[in-house]
C-alpha cells in the first residue's frame, strides 16, 4: 500500500505517447483518457482468454467524441478497438491500442410506437432495454444469455442471437437504422430522410464501393447461390455480405453490413429495432438422456411439436449445472457418464395455450428414451432455477472442454454492479 501511494502508477506498463494523450484530453474532456496500468490492466481481458494490455482507456460521452478518438488515432497510426459490456467470447473487446469504453455514456432507451420499435443507445444492456419493453409486451429479437450484461453495441457488432431468436428476429432481420460513426470520423443517421445524400456527399467512395461490390455479386449467380447457401441456415459469422443481395440503396446496405462486423466499420451511437412480441405463459423442463445421440435424435420431434427453445447442456455442461446451488435434488443426485440433457421451453400467448402445449409435449417425452422422467413446470422459481444451467455454466466449464476461465462470471457480476 505504501508503495501504491508514493507512486501513482507503481511498475507502469509502457503506455501512450504523452502528445496523442493531450490530443485525446483536448477532444474528449481532461477525465476521459486513462493512463494509469491499473485502468489498463482492469480491462485487458473479456470473457475470452485473450490478455491484450491497451496503451490507454479512452471514455467518450458523444458520438462526435468518438469521431475525434478516431481521427487523432487514424492521425497516430494507433489501432482503435471498442469495448461495451465486455462479454465477447473471442477477444473482440480486447485489443492493444486505444481501448475506447462505449458502454458508459450511450445508454439512453427510449421506447416507439407503444413498443413495437425502440432506440437504444449502443452501452444499454439488452436486459434493460427488454425491461422498458415489457409492460408492452415486446422484446428484442435477439436474446443472448448473457443478456444481463451485454449491450446493444456489442449485439449488433457481434450480431449475437440466442435461444429464441431463430433466423427470423436476428438483429440483422430486426434493425431499423442506426447513427453511425465512420472511421473517417464522418457521423451519419441512417434512418434520416436524406441518409443517401449526406452519405454520397460525405463518403463517395464509400459508396462507390458499396455500389460497385453489390454490382459484381449481383453479376455473377456463383456468388449469389453462394451467399443464399450460406445465409438460408442459422449463420451468425462475419459480416453480412448477405446485404448486397438483399438491398438495393447503399444506406441499407451498410447499415446491414454492420452486423456482424465486430466493431471494424464504425461505431455505433444507437440504432432503432422492431421488436418481437412476448409469449408470457411459459413452461420448463430439463430432459436427461443417456447419450448425445439420444437427444440430438430426440431434437426434430421436440421442434415440431412447438417447443419454442432447446438448449443442449453436454455432460461437463451437466457436471458445472448440477454443482450449482439451486439444482433440483434430481440432477444433483446423477450420477454423470455421458448423459446429455435438453433445456425445453414451450411459451404461450395464454395459461390455456400454454397448458394445451404442454400436453402434446409430455405425450412426446414420456416416448423418448431419457434417463429419468421430466417434469414441464410453469412454477416461475423453478423455472428460474434453470436459467443458470444454461446461462451460467458456460464460463464456468473446466478445460479442455471449454477454454473460458473462471474468472468470466465474476466479471458478469461485476459489469452488472456498474
Ligand atoms: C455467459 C455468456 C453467455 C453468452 N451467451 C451468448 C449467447 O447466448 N449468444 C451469443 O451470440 N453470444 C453470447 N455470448 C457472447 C457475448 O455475450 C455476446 O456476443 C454479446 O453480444 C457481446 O456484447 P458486449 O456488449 O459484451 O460487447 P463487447 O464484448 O464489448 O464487444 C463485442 C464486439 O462489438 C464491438 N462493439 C461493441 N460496441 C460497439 C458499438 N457501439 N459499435 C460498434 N462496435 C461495437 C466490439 O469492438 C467487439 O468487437 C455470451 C457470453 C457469455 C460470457
Amino acid at each position: 500500500m505504501g508503495i501504491l501511494k508514493s507512486t501513482p502508477d507503481a511498475g507502469a506498463l509502457p503506455g501512450l505517447d504523452g502528445g496523442v494523450a493531450a490530443q485525446l484530453r483536448a477532444a474528449c474532456g481532461e477525465d476521459s483518457v486513462q493512463l494509469r496500468s491499473i485502468d489498463r490492466l482492469a480491462v485487458a481481458h473479456d470473457a475470452s482468454h485473450y490478455l491484450l494490455v491497451p496503451q490507454a482507456v479512452v471514455t467518450p460521452r458523444t458520438a462526435n467524441d468518438v469521431a475525434s478518438v478516431f481521427t487523432v488515432a487514424g492521425r497516430a497510426g494507433i489501432p482503435v478497438t471498442l469495448r461495451s459490456g465486455g462479454t465477447s467470447l473471442s477477444g473482440q473487446a480486447v485489443g492493444a491500442g486505444l481501448l475506447v469504453d462505449v458502454r458508459r455514456h450511450f445508454r439512453r432507451v427510449e421506447v416507439l410506437d407503444g413498443g413495437s420499435r425502440v432506440r437504444a443507445g449502443s452501452g444499454a444492456t439488452i436486459r434493460q432495454i427488454n425491461a422498458r419493453l415489457a409492460p408492452h409486451g415486446r422484446a428484442l429479437g435477439p436474446d443472448p444469455a448473457s443478456e444481463i450484461a451485454c449491450t446493444m453495441g456489442g449485439v449488433i457488432a457481434n450480431n449475437s442471437s440466442g435461444m429464441a431468436c431463430g433466423t427470423g428476429n436476428t438483429s440483422y432481420q430486426t434493425i431499423e437504422s442506426m447513427t453511425l460513426v465512420l472511421a473517417s470520423g464522418t457521423v451519419i443517421d441512417t434512418g434520416a430522410a436524406d441518409a443517401l445524400e449526406v452519405l454520397s456527399q460525405k463518403e463517395p467512395s464509400l459508396v462507390e464501393g458499396l455500389v460497385n461490390l453489390r454490382r459484381k455479386i449481383q453479376d455473377s449467380p456463383d456468388f449469389r447461390a453462394e451467399i443464399a447457401r450460406q445465409f438460408s441456415m442459422k449463420n451468425t459469422m462475419g459480416y453480412s455480405i448477405n446485404a448486397f443481395t438483399d438491398f438495393d440503396s447503399p444506406v441499407d446496405i451498410l447499415t446491414h453490413l454492420i452486423v456482424g462486423s465486430e466493431g471494424t466499420l464504425g461505431f455505433v451511437s444507437d440504432v432503432v429495432l422492431r421488436t418481437v412480441d412476448v409469449q408470457p405463459f411459459a413452461a420448463t423442463g430439463l430432459a436427461v438422456f443417456p447419450r448425445i445421440a439420444d437427444a440430438t435424435d430426440a431434437l426434430p420431434a421436440l421442434i415440431n411439436s412447438g417447443a419454442r427453445t432447446v438448449e443442449l447442456l453436454d455432460a461437463a455442461a451437466l457436471k458445472v449445472a448440477q454443482q450449482l446451488p439451486q439444482a433440483e435434488a434430481s440432477l444433483r443426485n446423477l450420477l454423470i457418464g455421458e448423459h446429455t440433457a435438453l433445456l425445453i421451453e414451450y411459451q404461450g400467448a395464454s395459461p390455456e395455450e400454454t397448458t394445451e402445449r404442454i400436453s402434446a409435449a409430455e405425450k412426446l417425452l414420456s416416448s423418448l428414451s431419457l434417463s429419468a422422467p421430466v417434469e414441464l413446470t410453469t412454477d416461475p422459481a423453478r423455472r428460474r432455477a434453470y436459467g443458470p444451467s444454461a446461462k451460467g455454466s458456460t464460463p464456468l466449464l473446466p478445460e479442455p472442454a471449454h477454454r473460458a476461465p473462471p474468472r468470466c462470471s465474476r466479471t458478469l457480476w461485476s459489469q452488472c454492479q456498474s
